[in-house]
């Protein structure tokens, strides 16, 4: 009976530790998406994810903010707002997104890049660094930058025009001489509609007061980290705005038009 007692005892912490394990590795290998980047395009702006319920599914990523109020950039378990003044402020938990993709970030693949490269250069680079195209990555570029150009979303009023017409207008801004963060990810080509093919990265400064969607730079140090992740957990948005949104385009052009 002893001995019967002790061995479910073993079984049972073993099961635990096995659980653990494998919800560790679960957690570190998802991305979470609260929408496909269509219904961004489509003007489908408010969402019902905050970002209290976002950071249980990861503290590093990318998105925007309900009423499309900035761009938003996570990493090291703090969220920033980037407003389209170009400015930083934390996020309240309490607010809401309609997109978002965010993971827990594990350092699979490093690089040091010492030379300048622009960012096509820097895309060039980053492909030759990822073993294979055809799973998705989380991207973490920290370093000193010569140049940097990056826009930000001005906030939105219903009735919402699609996303290609509110970039037409966008604030930009192009910063010198400046250290910082880029965090992003790394979609495959076969994604389109549901994320952006390629990369798509958002800037938060060293000093965090500047920051927004990378649109061109000019590389001085970088070290780049990828976390190499294999699921991808999509959430569709319940609201008659989703339901409604014609959502069988062709994205390509659209997400070119509105990325650079
Ligand atoms: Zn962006």
């Amino acid at each position: 009976m002893q001995i019967e007692a002790l061995f479910a005892k073993i079984l049972a912490l073993h099961r635990g530790a096995e659980n653990r394990l494998h919800q560790d590795t679960a957690r570190a290998e998802v991305l979470f998406q609260t929408a496909p980047i269509t219904a961004l395009l489509e003007g489908v702006y408010d969402g019902d994810t905050t970002f209290a319920d976002l950071a249980q599914h990861g503290d590093f990523g990318l998105g925007t903010f309900n009423a499309l109020d900035g761009e938003m950039a996570a990493f090291d378990g703090r969220f920033y707002q980037i407003t389209s003044d170009g400015r930083v402020h934390p996020v309240d938990p309490a607010t809401r997104t309609p997109f978002a993709v965010v993971t827990f970030f594990d350092h699979d693949i490093q690089v040091d890049l010492d030379d300048p490269l622009d960012f096509e250069g820097l895309r060039a680079r980053l492909d030759q660094a990822v073993t294979t195209p055809n799973v998705f990555y989380a991207v973490r570029i920290d370093g000193s930058f010569s140049y940097l150009k990056a826009r930000s979303v001005p906030r939105q009023t219903p009735p919402y025009r699609p996303l290609v017409e509110v970039v037409e207008d966008q604030p930009t801004y192009e910063f010198h001489d400046l250290a910082g963060t880029l965090v992003g990810f790394r979609f495959p080509d076969y994604t389109a509609g549901i994320n952006v093919p390629g990369y798509h990265l958002h800037f938060v400064s060293a000093d965090r007061t500047v920051g927004g969607h990378l649109l061109e730079c000019r590389t001085d140090r970088v070290r780049v980290a990828f976390d190499y992740t294999s699921n991808l957990r999509l959430e569709l948005p319940g609201s008659a705005a989703f339901e409604r949104a014609d959502l069988a385009k062709d994205t390509r052009n659209a997400i070119r038009q509105v990325e650079q």
